[in-house]
């Protein structure tokens, strides 16, 4: 062969990989924008709208009425706003919706394209997420199947207050920490988990824990010093002053 025709055949096969990957992106992105078809059971409840792969349970109204408390104190929370949650139980529903191309999250939320909140498999009559490895969930106590939703459904709110690219615009521990503070609904003793950060317990590293308590703490932090949600996504301090001050000023509760 030629070094001509074997120019020739790379070209063609670098071709044929792009088209490849190009039919693949198109797949995913309406796979992404057109989740209905593959979750059979709908049902709509106040201004919720539930999707599953398996048959929705009537107890889906206590975990959503629940749901809508936490979501309450959030001073950016619209109650006509439509929440459209989607149970991925199939682990490759959630590989394939949740954004991280693993099942082994909670949950998940489309802030880009629909907006659309996803949830792993779940028990919702007895308002529990299953955890991914099938053992006890990590800080079960605190987080039922409707603090997961309302933790997605914040992201939604913050896509819509703050735009669609926030997560590139904000820090993490703002847009995770603001999530989970609307997710717990309130459940946060603030002194407790201060009283943790100062002693370096695990619960309070995202890296040991995969928890964002830290995080909701710094927000916790700002929002008891009085400043809006708006003020802080506007200009969000630097993390390690804000954690400075946190660890200075011990009555910030
Ligand atoms: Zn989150």
């Amino acid at each position: 062969m030629t070094a001509l025709s074997k120019r020739a055949m790379g070209m063609k096969y670098i071709k044929r990989a792009a088209s490849t990957v190009a039919c693949l992106v198109f797949a995913y992105v309406a796979a992404l924008a057109f989740p209905r078809p593959l979750f059979s059971h709908h049902m709509v409840y106040q201004n919720y709208e539930i999707w599953s792969d398996q048959a929705i349970p009537p107890e889906i109204s206590s975990v959503l009425d629940d749901t809508t408390r936490r979501l309450r104190t959030s001073e950016l929370y619209k109650p006509d706003w439509t929440i459209r949650v989607f149970f991925c139980n199939a682990n490759w529903r959630m590989w394939l919706y949740g954004g991280h191309f693993t099942s082994k999250i909670g949950g998940g939320a489309d802030t880009i394209l629909t907006r659309n909140v996803y949830l792993r498999s779940s028990d919702i009559a007895a308002n529990r997420l299953n955890a991914p490895d099938g053992g006890p969930l990590n800080d079960a106590a605190v987080r039922p199947l409707s603090y997961f939703i309302a933790h997605e459904a914040a992201h939604i709110i913050e896509s819509r207050e703050f735009g669609r690219l926030m997560y590139f615009r904000h820090p993490i521990w703002l847009t995770e920490g603001y999530a989970d503070y609307v997710g717990k609904g309130g459940n946060f003793d603030f002194a407790e988990n201060r009283r943790l950060l100062m002693s370096d317990d695990q619960l309070l590293d995202i890296r040991r824990s995969g928890l964002y308590r830290r995080f909701q703490l710094e927000v916790s932090y700002l929002i008891n010093n009085g400043l809006s949600v708006q003020q802080i996504f506007a200009r969000p301090p630097n993390e390690d002053d804000l954690l400075k001050a946190l660890k200075k000023n011990p009555h910030t509760e």
